[in-house]
Protein backbone atom coordinates (compact mmCIF):
# COMPACT_ATOMS: atom_id res chain seq x y z
CA UNK A 1 0.00 0.00 0.00
CA UNK A 2 3.13 2.55 1.41
CA UNK A 3 4.43 1.61 -2.18
CA UNK A 4 1.74 2.60 -4.07
CA UNK A 5 1.10 5.80 -2.69
CA UNK A 6 4.49 7.02 -3.52
CA UNK A 7 3.84 5.60 -6.99
CA UNK A 8 0.74 7.42 -7.30
CA UNK A 9 2.39 10.67 -5.22
CA UNK A 10 5.40 10.68 -8.04
CA UNK A 11 3.84 9.68 -11.10
CA UNK A 12 2.39 12.44 -13.32
CA UNK A 13 -0.29 10.99 -15.34
CA UNK A 14 0.07 12.55 -19.10
CA UNK A 15 -0.95 12.16 -22.52
CA UNK A 16 3.04 12.88 -23.67
CA UNK A 17 4.67 9.61 -22.36
CA UNK A 18 8.04 12.38 -22.56
CA UNK A 19 6.41 14.61 -20.45
CA UNK A 20 5.18 12.38 -17.85
CA UNK A 21 8.58 11.32 -17.68
CA UNK A 22 10.50 14.71 -17.30
CA UNK A 23 7.51 15.01 -14.26
CA UNK A 24 8.50 12.12 -12.66
CA UNK A 25 12.14 12.38 -12.21
CA UNK A 26 11.27 15.54 -10.91
CA UNK A 27 9.23 14.49 -8.44
CA UNK A 28 11.99 12.02 -7.47
CA UNK A 29 14.59 14.51 -7.19
CA UNK A 30 12.34 17.00 -5.07
CA UNK A 31 11.28 14.20 -2.67
CA UNK A 32 15.41 13.17 -2.55
CA UNK A 33 15.88 17.23 -1.55
CA UNK A 34 12.58 17.38 0.90
CA UNK A 35 14.19 13.96 2.78
CA UNK A 36 17.33 15.84 2.63
CA UNK A 37 15.77 18.75 4.23
CA UNK A 38 14.50 16.95 7.02
CA UNK A 39 17.39 15.02 7.81
CA UNK A 40 19.30 18.77 8.39
CA UNK A 41 16.63 20.20 10.61
CA UNK A 42 17.00 16.90 12.27
CA UNK A 43 20.53 17.16 13.02
CA UNK A 44 20.02 20.66 13.60
CA UNK A 45 17.35 19.71 16.61
CA UNK A 46 20.29 16.81 17.79
CA UNK A 47 23.08 19.45 17.47
CA UNK A 48 20.92 22.05 19.79
CA UNK A 49 18.86 25.51 18.93
CA UNK A 50 21.97 28.24 19.41
CA UNK A 51 24.83 26.22 17.88
CA UNK A 52 22.76 25.45 14.15
CA UNK A 53 21.15 28.51 14.13
CA UNK A 54 21.32 29.16 10.25
CA UNK A 55 20.11 25.39 9.66
CA UNK A 56 16.27 25.86 11.57
CA UNK A 57 15.80 29.38 9.32
CA UNK A 58 17.57 27.09 5.98
CA UNK A 59 15.45 24.02 6.07
CA UNK A 60 11.74 25.18 6.69
CA UNK A 61 12.67 27.73 3.68
CA UNK A 62 13.88 24.68 1.67
CA UNK A 63 10.73 22.80 2.38
CA UNK A 64 8.45 25.24 1.71
CA UNK A 65 10.29 25.92 -2.01
CA UNK A 66 10.35 22.06 -2.56
CA UNK A 67 6.39 22.11 -1.54
CA UNK A 68 6.05 24.84 -4.02
CA UNK A 69 7.72 23.65 -7.25
CA UNK A 70 5.88 20.33 -6.51
CA UNK A 71 2.71 22.12 -6.79
CA UNK A 72 3.50 23.44 -9.92
CA UNK A 73 4.77 20.49 -11.35
CA UNK A 74 1.62 18.81 -10.34
CA UNK A 75 -0.89 21.15 -11.24
CA UNK A 76 1.00 23.56 -13.80
CA UNK A 77 3.56 23.51 -16.23
CA UNK A 78 6.28 20.73 -15.90
CA UNK A 79 8.64 22.54 -17.93
CA UNK A 80 8.10 25.78 -15.75
CA UNK A 81 8.93 23.75 -12.56
CA UNK A 82 11.83 22.21 -13.42
CA UNK A 83 13.55 25.30 -14.84
CA UNK A 84 12.22 26.43 -11.22
CA UNK A 85 13.85 23.68 -10.08
CA UNK A 86 17.90 24.28 -11.62
CA UNK A 87 17.88 27.72 -11.18
CA UNK A 88 16.71 27.80 -7.54
CA UNK A 89 19.44 24.92 -7.02
CA UNK A 90 22.27 26.84 -8.88
CA UNK A 91 21.55 29.87 -6.54
CA UNK A 92 21.75 27.53 -3.89
CA UNK A 93 25.18 26.50 -4.94
CA UNK A 94 26.69 30.22 -5.57
CA UNK A 95 25.55 30.59 -1.81
CA UNK A 96 26.48 27.71 -0.36
CA UNK A 97 30.87 28.36 0.52
CA UNK A 98 32.80 31.39 0.14
CA UNK A 99 33.16 33.02 -3.31
CA UNK A 100 36.66 31.78 -3.69
CA UNK A 101 35.67 27.92 -3.42
CA UNK A 102 32.86 28.40 -5.71
CA UNK A 103 34.38 29.61 -8.43
CA UNK A 104 38.02 28.26 -8.45
CA UNK A 105 38.12 25.99 -5.50
CA UNK A 106 36.21 22.30 -3.82
CA UNK A 107 32.95 23.92 -4.90
CA UNK A 108 33.35 24.33 -7.86
CA UNK A 109 32.20 21.04 -9.53
CA UNK A 110 28.75 21.30 -7.93
CA UNK A 111 27.87 23.63 -11.06
CA UNK A 112 28.04 19.90 -13.03
CA UNK A 113 24.78 18.56 -10.97
CA UNK A 114 22.07 21.54 -12.11
CA UNK A 115 23.89 21.07 -16.15
CA UNK A 116 23.20 17.70 -16.05
CA UNK A 117 19.64 17.90 -14.13
CA UNK A 118 18.26 20.61 -16.80
CA UNK A 119 19.43 17.87 -19.49
CA UNK A 120 17.20 14.77 -17.98
CA UNK A 121 14.27 16.91 -16.14
CA UNK A 122 14.09 20.09 -18.90
CA UNK A 123 15.11 19.12 -22.28
CA UNK A 124 18.84 17.51 -23.85
CA UNK A 125 19.65 21.16 -25.34
CA UNK A 126 18.51 22.78 -21.54
CA UNK A 127 22.46 21.55 -20.66
CA UNK A 128 23.74 24.04 -22.66
CA UNK A 129 21.72 26.87 -21.65
CA UNK A 130 22.46 26.23 -17.50
CA UNK A 131 26.24 25.97 -18.64
CA UNK A 132 25.94 29.45 -19.57
CA UNK A 133 24.05 30.26 -16.78
CA UNK A 134 26.47 28.86 -14.15
CA UNK A 135 29.46 30.58 -16.14
CA UNK A 136 27.15 34.10 -15.62
CA UNK A 137 27.45 33.36 -12.47
CA UNK A 138 30.47 32.79 -12.02
CA UNK A 139 31.45 36.02 -13.84
CA UNK A 140 29.55 37.59 -11.82
CA UNK A 141 31.53 36.56 -8.49
CA UNK A 142 34.50 36.91 -10.21
CA UNK A 143 33.93 40.71 -11.10
CA UNK A 144 31.56 42.06 -8.46
CA UNK A 145 32.32 40.06 -5.20
CA UNK A 146 36.06 38.83 -5.97
CA UNK A 147 36.96 42.00 -7.98
CA UNK A 148 39.36 39.94 -10.51
CA UNK A 149 39.16 39.61 -14.16
CA UNK A 150 37.15 36.03 -14.63
CA UNK A 151 38.74 32.58 -16.07
CA UNK A 152 37.59 30.95 -18.54
CA UNK A 153 39.20 27.54 -18.33
CA UNK A 154 36.11 26.49 -15.76
CA UNK A 155 33.14 27.99 -18.45
CA UNK A 156 35.07 25.80 -21.07
CA UNK A 157 34.52 23.08 -18.45
CA UNK A 158 30.81 23.81 -18.07
CA UNK A 159 30.09 23.46 -21.64
CA UNK A 160 32.50 20.71 -22.39
CA UNK A 161 30.22 18.67 -19.38
CA UNK A 162 27.00 20.19 -21.10
CA UNK A 163 27.86 18.58 -24.22
CA UNK A 164 28.41 15.27 -22.63
CA UNK A 165 24.68 15.32 -21.03
CA UNK A 166 23.42 16.77 -24.06
CA UNK A 167 24.57 13.40 -25.74
CA UNK A 168 23.20 11.20 -23.12
CA UNK A 169 20.14 12.69 -22.79
CA UNK A 170 19.59 12.97 -26.34
CA UNK A 171 20.34 9.11 -27.19
CA UNK A 172 18.28 8.26 -23.92
CA UNK A 173 15.28 9.92 -25.36
CA UNK A 174 16.03 8.44 -28.88
CA UNK A 175 15.99 5.06 -27.50
CA UNK A 176 12.44 5.77 -25.44
CA UNK A 177 10.84 6.73 -28.86
CA UNK A 178 12.24 3.72 -30.84
CA UNK A 179 10.97 1.67 -28.19
CA UNK A 180 7.61 3.52 -27.74
CA UNK A 181 6.95 2.68 -31.61
CA UNK A 182 8.14 -0.95 -31.62
CA UNK A 183 5.51 -1.51 -28.50
CA UNK A 184 2.70 0.68 -30.62
CA UNK A 185 3.85 -1.84 -33.83
CA UNK A 186 3.48 -4.94 -31.31
CA UNK A 187 0.30 -3.87 -29.95
CA UNK A 188 -1.10 -3.46 -33.89
CA UNK A 189 0.26 -6.56 -34.61
CA UNK A 190 -1.02 -8.45 -31.67
CA UNK A 191 -4.93 -6.60 -32.32
CA UNK A 192 -4.44 -8.05 -36.33
CA UNK A 193 -3.89 -11.12 -35.46
CA UNK A 194 -6.53 -11.20 -32.33
CA UNK A 195 -8.64 -9.58 -34.87
CA UNK A 196 -7.83 -12.61 -37.72
CA UNK A 197 -7.98 -15.58 -35.26
CA UNK A 198 -11.65 -13.97 -33.98
CA UNK A 199 -12.88 -14.49 -37.88
CA UNK A 200 -11.39 -17.77 -38.34
CA UNK A 201 -13.05 -18.79 -34.81
CA UNK A 202 -16.30 -17.71 -36.66
CA UNK A 203 -15.60 -19.21 -39.53
CA UNK A 204 -14.70 -22.28 -37.77
CA UNK A 205 -17.75 -22.65 -35.77
CA UNK A 206 -20.10 -22.05 -38.80
CA UNK A 207 -18.43 -24.96 -40.61
CA UNK A 208 -18.64 -26.90 -37.47
CA UNK A 209 -22.61 -26.12 -37.05
CA UNK A 210 -22.55 -27.24 -41.26
CA UNK A 211 -21.25 -30.46 -39.97
CA UNK A 212 -23.39 -31.28 -37.25
CA UNK A 213 -26.38 -30.31 -39.16
CA UNK A 214 -25.10 -33.21 -42.11
CA UNK A 215 -24.29 -35.33 -39.47
CA UNK A 216 -27.85 -34.98 -38.11
CA UNK A 217 -28.81 -35.50 -42.04
CA UNK A 218 -26.85 -38.49 -42.37
CA UNK A 219 -27.97 -40.35 -39.47
CA UNK A 220 -31.59 -39.52 -40.45
CA UNK A 221 -31.30 -40.67 -43.53
CA UNK A 222 -28.90 -44.30 -43.03
CA UNK A 223 -31.80 -44.55 -39.89
CA UNK A 224 -34.85 -44.02 -42.22
CA UNK A 225 -33.44 -46.15 -45.10
CA UNK A 226 -31.98 -49.31 -42.85
CA UNK A 227 -35.50 -49.60 -41.46
CA UNK A 228 -37.10 -49.54 -44.98
CA UNK A 229 -34.73 -51.97 -46.02
CA UNK A 230 -35.09 -54.23 -42.68
CA UNK A 231 -39.14 -54.64 -43.03
CA UNK A 232 -39.09 -56.29 -46.32
CA UNK A 233 -35.70 -58.46 -45.65
CA UNK A 234 -37.82 -59.38 -42.82
CA UNK A 235 -40.63 -60.77 -44.62
CA UNK A 236 -38.05 -62.91 -47.51
CA UNK A 237 -36.54 -64.35 -44.27
CA UNK A 238 -40.04 -65.09 -42.41
CA UNK A 239 -41.48 -66.36 -45.49
CA UNK A 240 -38.00 -68.49 -46.83
CA UNK A 241 -37.64 -70.35 -43.34
CA UNK A 242 -41.75 -71.62 -43.36
CA UNK A 243 -40.82 -72.45 -47.19
CA UNK A 244 -37.73 -74.02 -45.45
CA UNK A 245 -40.18 -75.96 -43.06
CA UNK A 246 -41.95 -77.20 -45.82
CA UNK A 247 -44.89 -75.43 -44.58
CA UNK A 248 -45.94 -74.64 -48.57
CA UNK A 249 -45.57 -78.00 -49.20
CA UNK A 250 -42.19 -80.65 -49.58
CA UNK A 251 -39.15 -79.52 -50.97
CA UNK A 252 -36.51 -81.32 -53.15
CA UNK A 253 -32.81 -81.31 -52.17
CA UNK A 254 -32.17 -78.38 -54.14
CA UNK A 255 -34.80 -76.33 -53.52
CA UNK A 256 -33.43 -76.97 -49.85
CA UNK A 257 -29.88 -75.85 -50.85
CA UNK A 258 -31.44 -72.50 -52.29
CA UNK A 259 -33.39 -71.61 -49.99
CA UNK A 260 -30.84 -72.53 -47.00
CA UNK A 261 -28.82 -69.81 -49.05
CA UNK A 262 -31.63 -66.77 -49.04
CA UNK A 263 -32.07 -67.14 -45.30
CA UNK A 264 -28.23 -67.65 -44.56
CA UNK A 265 -27.98 -64.04 -46.65
CA UNK A 266 -30.48 -62.25 -45.42
CA UNK A 267 -29.45 -63.00 -42.05
CA UNK A 268 -26.25 -61.33 -42.65
CA UNK A 269 -27.94 -58.72 -44.73
CA UNK A 270 -30.34 -58.47 -41.20
CA UNK A 271 -27.41 -58.20 -39.08
CA UNK A 272 -25.33 -55.37 -41.32
CA UNK A 273 -28.57 -53.48 -41.18
CA UNK A 274 -29.32 -53.66 -37.60
CA UNK A 275 -25.68 -52.54 -36.96
CA UNK A 276 -26.14 -49.83 -39.12
CA UNK A 277 -28.92 -48.90 -37.73
CA UNK A 278 -27.27 -48.75 -34.29
CA UNK A 279 -24.65 -47.09 -35.31
CA UNK A 280 -26.78 -44.20 -36.69
CA UNK A 281 -28.68 -44.20 -33.71
CA UNK A 282 -25.58 -43.92 -30.92
CA UNK A 283 -24.54 -40.77 -33.39
CA UNK A 284 -27.97 -39.25 -32.95
CA UNK A 285 -27.77 -40.21 -28.79
CA UNK A 286 -30.89 -41.74 -29.24
CA UNK A 287 -29.58 -45.21 -27.68
CA UNK A 288 -31.29 -45.38 -24.37
CA UNK A 289 -30.68 -48.69 -22.26
CA UNK A 290 -33.06 -50.34 -20.37
CA UNK A 291 -31.64 -52.06 -17.01
CA UNK A 292 -33.00 -54.67 -14.84
CA UNK A 293 -32.06 -57.14 -12.33
CA UNK A 294 -30.95 -60.51 -14.42
CA UNK A 295 -28.91 -63.80 -14.39
CA UNK A 296 -25.18 -63.95 -15.49
CA UNK A 297 -25.93 -67.98 -15.72
CA UNK A 298 -29.08 -67.30 -18.24
CA UNK A 299 -26.86 -64.27 -20.22
CA UNK A 300 -24.22 -67.29 -21.17
CA UNK A 301 -26.67 -69.90 -21.86
CA UNK A 302 -28.21 -67.78 -24.58
CA UNK A 303 -24.92 -66.80 -26.02
CA UNK A 304 -23.90 -70.51 -25.87
CA UNK A 305 -27.16 -71.17 -27.70
CA UNK A 306 -27.16 -68.72 -30.41
CA UNK A 307 -23.12 -68.98 -30.90
CA UNK A 308 -21.87 -72.27 -29.74
CA UNK A 309 -23.62 -74.12 -33.46
CA UNK A 310 -21.48 -71.59 -35.21
CA UNK A 311 -17.95 -72.20 -33.37
CA UNK A 312 -18.70 -75.67 -34.40
CA UNK A 313 -19.43 -75.35 -37.62
CA UNK A 314 -16.21 -73.52 -38.04
CA UNK A 315 -14.26 -76.22 -36.12
CA UNK A 316 -13.51 -74.15 -33.34
CA UNK A 317 -14.45 -75.09 -29.33
CA UNK A 318 -16.29 -72.36 -27.65
CA UNK A 319 -16.38 -72.18 -23.88
CA UNK A 320 -18.46 -70.59 -21.45
CA UNK A 321 -17.56 -69.74 -18.08
CA UNK A 322 -19.22 -67.94 -14.73
CA UNK A 323 -16.73 -67.51 -11.58
CA UNK A 324 -18.29 -68.49 -8.64
CA UNK A 325 -17.95 -65.26 -6.71
CA UNK A 326 -20.00 -63.50 -9.53
CA UNK A 327 -23.52 -62.39 -7.65
CA UNK A 328 -26.56 -64.70 -9.26
CA UNK A 329 -28.37 -61.82 -10.00
CA UNK A 330 -26.77 -58.45 -11.76
CA UNK A 331 -28.17 -55.43 -13.16
CA UNK A 332 -27.80 -54.14 -16.58
CA UNK A 333 -29.24 -54.07 -20.21
CA UNK A 334 -29.62 -57.80 -20.47
CA UNK A 335 -30.51 -57.07 -24.60
CA UNK A 336 -27.57 -55.12 -25.12
CA UNK A 337 -24.76 -56.95 -22.93
CA UNK A 338 -25.74 -60.08 -24.97
CA UNK A 339 -25.16 -58.10 -28.47
CA UNK A 340 -22.09 -56.94 -27.12
CA UNK A 341 -20.93 -60.55 -26.25
CA UNK A 342 -22.53 -62.03 -29.77
CA UNK A 343 -20.24 -58.92 -31.74
CA UNK A 344 -16.98 -60.17 -29.76
CA UNK A 345 -17.47 -63.72 -30.35
CA UNK A 346 -18.56 -63.66 -33.62
CA UNK A 347 -15.30 -61.60 -34.64
CA UNK A 348 -13.25 -63.89 -32.56
CA UNK A 349 -15.12 -66.88 -34.69
CA UNK A 350 -14.66 -65.20 -37.96
CA UNK A 351 -10.76 -64.64 -37.46
CA UNK A 352 -10.18 -67.46 -35.70
CA UNK A 353 -8.25 -70.84 -37.89
CA UNK A 354 -7.82 -72.96 -35.37
CA UNK A 355 -8.49 -73.61 -31.66
CA UNK A 356 -11.37 -71.88 -29.61
CA UNK A 357 -13.11 -68.95 -28.01
CA UNK A 358 -13.40 -68.70 -24.35
CA UNK A 359 -16.16 -66.77 -22.81
CA UNK A 360 -15.65 -65.64 -19.08
CA UNK A 361 -17.88 -63.65 -16.81
CA UNK A 362 -16.28 -62.72 -13.30
CA UNK A 363 -15.22 -60.31 -10.99
CA UNK A 364 -11.73 -58.48 -10.73
CA UNK A 365 -9.70 -58.45 -7.33
CA UNK A 366 -8.23 -55.34 -5.85
CA UNK A 367 -9.12 -51.99 -6.70
CA UNK A 368 -11.76 -53.12 -9.27
CA UNK A 369 -13.93 -55.00 -6.74
CA UNK A 370 -16.42 -53.05 -7.62
CA UNK A 371 -17.27 -54.21 -11.32
CA UNK A 372 -17.62 -57.49 -12.97
CA UNK A 373 -16.07 -58.43 -16.49
CA UNK A 374 -16.57 -60.05 -19.58
CA UNK A 375 -13.91 -61.88 -21.57
CA UNK A 376 -14.07 -63.15 -24.54
CA UNK A 377 -10.83 -64.88 -25.46
CA UNK A 378 -9.18 -66.20 -28.88
CA UNK A 379 -6.59 -68.03 -30.39
CA UNK A 380 -6.61 -66.37 -33.76
CA UNK A 381 -4.33 -64.14 -35.29
CA UNK A 382 -4.41 -61.35 -33.19
CA UNK A 383 -4.35 -57.35 -33.84
CA UNK A 384 -0.97 -55.33 -34.02
CA UNK A 385 -0.52 -52.70 -31.53
CA UNK A 386 -1.24 -49.48 -34.10
CA UNK A 387 -4.43 -51.23 -35.18
CA UNK A 388 -5.73 -51.82 -32.08
CA UNK A 389 -5.76 -47.80 -31.78
CA UNK A 390 -8.62 -47.52 -34.48
CA UNK A 391 -10.44 -50.43 -34.68
CA UNK A 392 -12.76 -49.35 -32.29
CA UNK A 393 -13.55 -46.45 -35.02
CA UNK A 394 -16.67 -46.73 -37.09
CA UNK A 395 -16.08 -48.37 -40.31
CA UNK A 396 -12.32 -49.41 -39.19
CA UNK A 397 -10.81 -52.95 -40.32
CA UNK A 398 -7.47 -53.99 -40.30
CA UNK A 399 -5.85 -54.45 -43.85
CA UNK A 400 -4.57 -58.07 -44.25
CA UNK A 401 -5.50 -61.33 -45.43
CA UNK A 402 -7.39 -62.25 -42.50
CA UNK A 403 -9.44 -59.68 -42.68
CA UNK A 404 -10.04 -59.86 -46.56
CA UNK A 405 -11.39 -63.16 -46.29
CA UNK A 406 -14.26 -62.11 -43.97
CA UNK A 407 -17.65 -60.05 -44.71
CA UNK A 408 -17.97 -57.24 -42.49
CA UNK A 409 -17.80 -53.27 -42.53
CA UNK A 410 -16.03 -52.82 -39.39
CA UNK A 411 -18.85 -51.58 -37.28
CA UNK A 412 -19.32 -54.35 -34.50
CA UNK A 413 -16.49 -52.65 -32.21
CA UNK A 414 -17.26 -49.70 -32.38
CA UNK A 415 -20.90 -50.26 -31.50
CA UNK A 416 -19.40 -52.65 -29.15
CA UNK A 417 -17.20 -49.32 -27.64
CA UNK A 418 -20.48 -47.01 -27.34
CA UNK A 419 -22.41 -49.06 -25.93
CA UNK A 420 -19.90 -49.66 -22.56
CA UNK A 421 -19.36 -46.13 -22.67
CA UNK A 422 -22.66 -46.15 -22.32
CA UNK A 423 -23.05 -48.30 -19.48
CA UNK A 424 -20.30 -46.66 -17.75
CA UNK A 425 -18.07 -49.38 -17.71
CA UNK A 426 -14.73 -50.16 -19.56
CA UNK A 427 -12.86 -51.77 -22.54
CA UNK A 428 -9.93 -53.23 -22.80
CA UNK A 429 -7.97 -55.39 -25.53
CA UNK A 430 -4.89 -57.33 -25.27
CA UNK A 431 -3.55 -59.28 -28.17
CA UNK A 432 -0.41 -59.32 -29.79
CA UNK A 433 0.19 -60.90 -33.63
CA UNK A 434 -0.09 -64.35 -33.30
CA UNK A 435 -1.02 -64.88 -30.22
CA UNK A 436 -4.99 -64.40 -30.19
CA UNK A 437 -6.78 -61.55 -28.43
CA UNK A 438 -8.83 -60.84 -25.27
CA UNK A 439 -11.50 -58.33 -25.07
CA UNK A 440 -12.58 -57.69 -21.39
CA UNK A 441 -15.27 -55.49 -20.39
CA UNK A 442 -15.93 -54.33 -17.07
CA UNK A 443 -18.91 -52.87 -15.62
CA UNK A 444 -19.60 -51.55 -12.51
CA UNK A 445 -21.90 -53.98 -10.00
CA UNK A 446 -24.06 -51.23 -8.88
CA UNK A 447 -25.12 -48.79 -11.56
CA UNK A 448 -26.35 -45.38 -10.91
CA UNK A 449 -29.88 -44.90 -12.16
CA UNK A 450 -30.93 -46.11 -15.69
CA UNK A 451 -32.58 -44.94 -18.77
CA UNK A 452 -35.78 -46.23 -20.33
CA UNK A 453 -37.44 -46.23 -23.55
CA UNK A 454 -35.55 -44.67 -26.49
P1 LIG B 1 -15.88 -56.23 -38.83
O1 LIG B 1 -15.83 -57.48 -38.02
O2 LIG B 1 -17.18 -55.99 -39.48
O3 LIG B 1 -14.73 -56.07 -39.76
P2 LIG B 1 -15.40 -54.95 -36.31
O4 LIG B 1 -15.55 -53.52 -35.89
O5 LIG B 1 -16.12 -55.96 -35.51
O6 LIG B 1 -15.76 -55.00 -37.82
O7 LIG B 1 -13.86 -55.28 -36.25
C1 LIG B 1 -12.94 -54.39 -36.83
C2 LIG B 1 -11.68 -55.11 -37.24
O8 LIG B 1 -10.94 -55.53 -36.07
C3 LIG B 1 -11.91 -56.38 -38.00
O9 LIG B 1 -12.09 -56.09 -39.36
C4 LIG B 1 -10.66 -57.15 -37.74
O10 LIG B 1 -9.65 -56.76 -38.62
C5 LIG B 1 -10.25 -56.74 -36.34
N1 LIG B 1 -10.70 -57.73 -35.33
C6 LIG B 1 -11.79 -57.65 -34.55
N2 LIG B 1 -11.87 -58.67 -33.71
C7 LIG B 1 -10.79 -59.46 -33.96
C8 LIG B 1 -10.28 -60.69 -33.42
N3 LIG B 1 -10.91 -61.34 -32.46
N4 LIG B 1 -9.11 -61.16 -33.91
C9 LIG B 1 -8.46 -60.52 -34.89
N5 LIG B 1 -8.88 -59.36 -35.45
C10 LIG B 1 -10.03 -58.83 -35.00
Amino acid sequence: MGVSFIDNLLSMPSTDPDDARRRKLLNILLMGMAILALLTLLAALVAGVSSAKHLFFISPVMLVGIAAIFAINRYGAGSLASSLFVLVFTIGIAFADEPRQVVNGRSLFLFTIPILMASVILRPWASFVMAGVNSLVITFIELFVLNRVPGVPSMLGFFAFAFISWLSARSLENALKDLRALNRELDQRVEDRTKALREANRQLAEANERLRELDRLKSRFVSMVSHELRTPLSAVQGFAEMLLAEIYGPLSERQTNALERITSNTKRLLHLINDLLDQARIEAGQIALQPHPFSPDDLVEEVQSTMGMLASSEGLELTTEVATDVPDTLHGDEKRLHQILVNLINNAIKFTDEGGVDVRIYRPDGQLRGYWGMEVSDTGPGISEEDQERIFDPFQRVDNSSTREHLGVGLGLSIVKELVDLMGGRLALESEIGEGSTFTILLPLHQQGGTTDE
